[in-house]
């Protein structure tokens, strides 16, 4: 890299918006949404080191006044897993870094599961399911055989798993009896795949560094909703943070978040809110022309500290 080229690219400004799912030491993993304590440790641990951490707040000023600071950072977590609770949360504390946390709000409590959990129970941490199966889903009926092999287990689960991350909550309540009818395993939650509860939320929002933003309801597609169901969706679980949290929630973040995921109606709903900020799910870096409900962010998966400063480090030059 040439003197100029690298010039050029300290003096880069914006704001990498980095985001997290769970922070959790777990035997199944298959969407890859884990970072372990460790990583997850040091990863925190060397930001605060070498970069300004901003809240997502912070974030409404600077896109309005146009001041994008060089090299600023934000925390975000989605979904609302227990974890965030009690394994974030403790080493977000001790280096006092802000961050921000997406809830999904129809899977508040103890005994709710994100279905990706019940297959990941069926499919990866339970040993002794039905060899085979045959399962109804809307109008089209599948077979998978011989799922003591590995291969097998693995593509029934990622075609089950896809087949019903575009359908609506009666369709994947309706698939995830079956399976559970079929696998005979019990619909209570394994410990360590928990979702947030009531109380851990409320004790989560208490903390002024840390920010509460809803992640819709049932953790659908927008785009694969009427106009009517998105706004449901949308405000239903706005209303329903803020009345546990017992503060104005600003903040969106679209379930899935890619492109693909919310249409020209969803940005028209929010811009006709009053959400301050909207966050999506593809990589880039906040700039002054960033669409405020169109906030890019980057996927932080469980790598180790080395592999984490140059994901950063790539990101600022890249996007
Ligand atoms: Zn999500």
């Amino acid at each position: 890299m040439s003197v100029f080229r690298y010039l050029k690219n300290i003096n880069k400004k914006g704001i990498q918006i980095l985001l997290y799912h769970r922070v959790a030491d777990v035997e199944s993993d298959p969407q890859q949404l884990c970072v372990s304590q460790e990583n997850f440790h040091s990863q925190i641990n060397y930001i605060k080191q070498h970069y300004e951490i901003l809240k997502l707040s912070d974030l409404k000023e600077i896109l309005i006044t146009k001041h994008i600071p060089k090299n600023g950072l934000i925390i975000t977590f989605d979904d609302g897993y227990e974890d965030n609770f009690k394994n974030a949360k403790p080493i977000l504390e001790e280096f006092n870094v802000p961050a921000t946390f997406f809830i999904t709000s129809g899977f508040i409590g103890e005994n709710k599961e994100f279905y990706q959990e019940t297959l990941n129970r069926i499919f990866f941490l339970e040993k002794r399911i039905p060899l085979n199966l045959t399962i109804k889903i809307e109008n089209k009926t599948i077979t998978y055989e011989n799922l003591l092999n590995e291969e097998n287990r693995n593509n029934a689960y990622r075609n089950i798993h896809f087949t019903l991350r575009g359908k609506n909550s009666i369709v994947r309540r309706k698939a995830i009896k079956e399976l559970l009818k079929w696998s005979k395993i019990g619909d209570k939650p394994d410990d360590d795949y928990k979702n947030l509860n009531e109380a851990q939320l409320k004790l989560l929002s208490k903390n002024h560094s840390f920010e509460i933003g809803a992640h819709s309801v049932n953790h659908i597609p927008l785009s694969s909703l009427s106009i009517q169901e998105q706004k449901e969706e949308i405000f239903y679980s706005k209303a329903e943070l803020e009345k546990i949290i017992e503060e104005k929630i600003s903040f969106f973040a679209y379930p899935y978040g890619t492109k693909e995921d919310y249409n020209e109606e969803t940005l028209k709903i929010m811009s006709q809110s009053d959400f301050a900020l909207s966050c999506a799910n593809y990589p880039g870096i906040v700039k002054s022309n960033t669409n405020i409900h169109e906030i890019p962010r980057v996927v932080v998966r469980d790598i180790n500290v080395e592999k984490f400063s140059k994901f950063i480090t790539n990101n600022f030059h890249k996007y």
